[in-house]
């Protein structure tokens, strides 16, 4: 199917022709037939998959037949979670729309709003907004929304996670009901279902590839590695990977900014980017990501929501998230546009539980990556190393396994652990304990390069992945411990490995 099949008004037409675009993606197939007529359309899509002009290109259209409702009035209302997904929607309606002599705006918190009610006094047909300072504009009565004919929800999903839905529950209740809606969210749980039935009329479900299929295109694969391990594995590999751009994702805004300052010490330059930074400190960071003056952006999923930039050949989970969706949302910022990319995921012990969850959504048990061990990445760790490049993690690891297993034997004999610490099981704080633990080789059970997917529960996740010194150790020491550790069943170490030292 063409554009021109799809009957779109023709500076609509000659404007796609300009973007390059020679036919409409799945999603715009599926959904602007249905919009073109009116009906409301409830859309799962995620970024990447053409879903902004899947709603953009058919409001234009219908906009360009219809004469203003009252002149000076705003007559489409988008919706979006983030600062950068409204600006990216701007961007798009004023590229789709640029011969239709329309008027768009966009509003958005975190910035001066002088500018913004300046073109709001001038007159807008599109509006673009983030629910905060969209309220905050028509308490100052600089915005009206009783002209609005087409009401655009985009990533709804994002919307509830971030805490909007009293404020999209207000700023729908000042739209006029006699509304075309069109309503986006990349994952479809229950309570976006309930929103949209109050929010949609009767509308038609369109859904574009299914996020697994997303990460077909994906090379998915993980390190089982903790704590502050995670950010010398990083520093390794931002080092020795070919790459054209990362995208690398961090849980917490903080744990962004610290990644950036590790990283800085190692030589490496990067950009964070999250909701606590400035909106010009987000814009810069995400003009030198396009630019490729920063090759390194550590983001945080809220800011990285929307992210439109095709050419990113790693994503690295730094923290595997908690959703599986959000996990192949994510990966999906790779793999674009036709190009097959990497995906590389940091497993704690404590994602043992999201992890399974992501290998049943993806239908895959996804691979381990080479040995991780924490004595070869400590090794790594040293202070005075500077910005030279870090050593092939393989050779130091097979070298470090076996430099560990002689030290091993000769320290159990002493009754001390490899790395000359008296072996202390009397504290259950993993992180301490882990330090002074004899570790493990690496993974014969996750080996095999991954074909097979096996849902992996908390406890044989443990035992395949060889990480039982991650596990909480019960305290044997004192008597009450000991007790206790009687009552409890022994734990099994991992089939083919070394029985640690009891100390
Ligand atoms: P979106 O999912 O709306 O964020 O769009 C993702 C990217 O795909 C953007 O860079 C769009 O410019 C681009 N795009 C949208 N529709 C098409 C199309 N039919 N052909 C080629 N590229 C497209």
């Amino acid at each position: 199917m063409s554009f021109e099949d799809l009957k779109l008004a023709a500076p609509l037409l000659k404007a796609v022709a300009e973007l390059g675009y020679t036919q409409p993606t799945p999603i715009q197939t599926k959904a602007i037939p249905h919009a073109l007529t009116g009906t409301d359309v409830l859309g799962c899509a995620q970024t990447g998959t053409g879903k902004t002009a899947a709603f953009a290109l058919p409001i234009l259209h219908r906009l360009m037949e219809m004469p203003a409702a009252l002149p000076g009035k705003i007559r489409v209302l988008v919706l979006s979670p983030t600062r950068e997904l409204a600006a990216q929607i701007d961007e798009s309606f004023r590229a789709y729309g640029r011969y239709t002599g329309l008027r768009f705006a966009v509003i958005f918190g975190g910035v001066n709003q002088n500018p913004q009610t300046d073109s709001l006094r001038k007159g807008v047909d599109v509006l673009v907004a983030t629910p905060g300072r969209l309220l905050d504009l028509i308490e100052q009565r600089f915005v009206d929304l009783s002209g609005v004919q087409f009401l655009v929800l985009d990533e709804a999903d994002r919307m509830l996670d971030m805490g909007f839905i009293l404020d999209i529950r207000r700023i729908v209740a000042l739209v006029p009901k006699a509304r075309q809606t069109l309503f986006f969210s990349a994952t479809m749980p229950p309570e976006i279902r309930r929103l949209a039935d109050t929010i949609l009329n009767r509308p038609v479900n369109v859904e574009a590839a299914p996020p697994a299929t997303t990460a077909e295109k994906v090379n998915q694969s993980l390190y089982y590695v903790g704590g502050r391990e995670k950010s010398i594995l990083l520093a390794h590999l931002l080092s020795t990977l070919k790459y054209s751009r990362v995208l690398v994702f961090v849980k917490t805004k903080h744990g962004a900014d610290r990644v950036v300052k590790q990283m800085r010490r190692w030589g490496i330059a990067a950009e964070a980017i999250h909701g606590d930074k400035t909106q010009g400190a987000r814009t810069r960071a995400l003009e030198n990501f396009k630019s490729l003056k920063t090759r390194i952006l550590i983001a945080t999923d809220i800011a990285a929501r929307g992210l439109d930039i095709d050419d990113i050949s790693h994503v690295i989970n730094y923290d595997i998230p908690h959703e599986a969706e959000t996990y192949v949302h994510r990966i999906g910022r790779t793999g674009r546009a036709g190009a097959s990319g990497e995906a590389i995921s940091f497993c704690s012990v404590e994602d043992f539980g999201s992890l399974s969850d992501i290998q049943r959504l993806v239908g895959r048990k996804i691979p381990e990556l080479k040995a991780n061990d924490p004595a070869y990445l400590q090794r790594l760790q040293n202070p005075d190393r500077g910005a030279a490049p870090l050593p092939d993690l393989e050779e130091v690891a097979e070298h470090v396994h076996a430099h560990r297993s002689r030290g091993a034997r000769g320290q159990r004999a002493r009754g001390r652990n490899p790395r000359g610490h008296r072996d202390s099981r009397d504290h259950d704080s993993r992180e301490r304990v882990r330090d002074r633990e004899p570790l493990p080789p690496p993974s014969p059970a996750l080996a095999d390069g991954g074909e097979r997917f096996e849902a992996m529960d908390r406890e044989s996740a443990y035992e395949s992945a060889s990480l039982d010194y991650f596990k909480p150790q019960r305290p044997e020491s004192s008597p009450r411990a000991k007790a206790k550790a009687k009552a409890l069943p022994p734990v099994k170490p991992a089939q083919g490995l070394p029985r640690r030292s009891q100390g």
